[in-house]
């Protein structure tokens, strides 16, 4: 996945809709990589949250202007299934009180590629819904990770009745699955492998003004080499490039659909 142009790196702003800078992976290279991204103009980057450990990194990140980042924090699918009801409770409780530090609550949600006995995916979802009720009392965006749960997270949400925002992170399943969350008031978040393999024709069949694109960096690894956020700018010209649009105009929408989520990756 090579740029299409690669002199356009400054030419045009770009936003990351979903990384994990927090992760140790960044550790030792953090400031560098600021320095990078910003060289790069990429100037905002949408977090996703794992557990309390990674909550109070990602509260302590000061990543300089005119990079910034959005922070969210939520019990991620995968660690319910490594706590246990006591350390999930205190998770729960240390949530509530950290919540003001963040702007969105994610990434929770269903994974029963993960949870396969039917004893683990009830936990998942136990805490899936506690935290859509901690969602009710906030007006903040959601960050979903569902992986084969569809046909569990829909009714969940539609359950709980609320008008939702946010964003499918990693969205991969049937356009009529994805037609019922943009109903509901989600964005698809899509990773770089949609530009290797898109068999439900995501990028075909739904409307830009439905999607945004995501790096998970440094966990999928997408295309290429890069593991790193500054892989959106490549994501963006190929997205373009597919498009037929010029790369400004693809990366004006995703600036102003995540910033109309998170108010706080606005430019100054
Ligand atoms: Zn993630």
């Amino acid at each position: 996945m090579r740029g299409h142009s690669e002199n356009s790196a400054k030419g045009f702003r770009a936003l990351d809709a979903h990384c994990h800078l927090s992760d140790s992976a960044f550790d030792f290279m953090r400031d560098e990589l600021y320095g990078e991204l910003i060289s790069q103009n990429i100037t905002g980057l949408v977090l996703a949250g794992t557990v309390p450990a990674d909550w109070v990194k990602q509260k302590n990140l000061d990543p300089p202007p005119p990079l910034r980042i959005a922070r969210v924090f939520g019990i991620h699918p995968w660690f319910v299934d490594t706590l246990d009801d006591h350390e999930l409770h205190s998770a729960l409780d240390t949530l509530k009180q950290t919540i003001e530090h963040c702007q969105g609550l994610g990434e929770i949600g269903l994974d029963y590629f993960r949870a396969k006995t039917e004893n683990q995916r009830t936990t998942q979802k136990k805490w899936f819904e506690a935290q859509l009720d901690l969602a009710k009392g906030l007006d903040y965006p959601l960050v979903l990770h569902v992986v084969k749960a569809h046909h569990e997270s829909v009714p969940t949400l539609r359950r709980h009745g609320k008008s939702y925002r946010g964003l499918i992170h990693s969205y991969w399943a049937h356009v009529d699955v994805a037609k019922s969350y943009i109903d509901m008031g989600f964005l698809l978040s899509v990773p770089p492998r949609i530009m290797k393999e898109d068999p439900h024709q995501i990028l075909a069949r739904i409307d830009p003004e439905h999607i945004v694109f995501e790096t998970d960096t440094p966990f999928q690894n997408a295309l290429g080499e890069t593991m790193q956020p500054t892989l959106i700018h490549e994501f963006l010209e190929n997205i373009a490039h597919l498009r037929g649009e010029p790369v400004v105009e693809t990366a004006a929408r995703q600036e102003r659909l995540l910033s109309e989520l998170f108010p706080i990756l606005k430019e100054l």
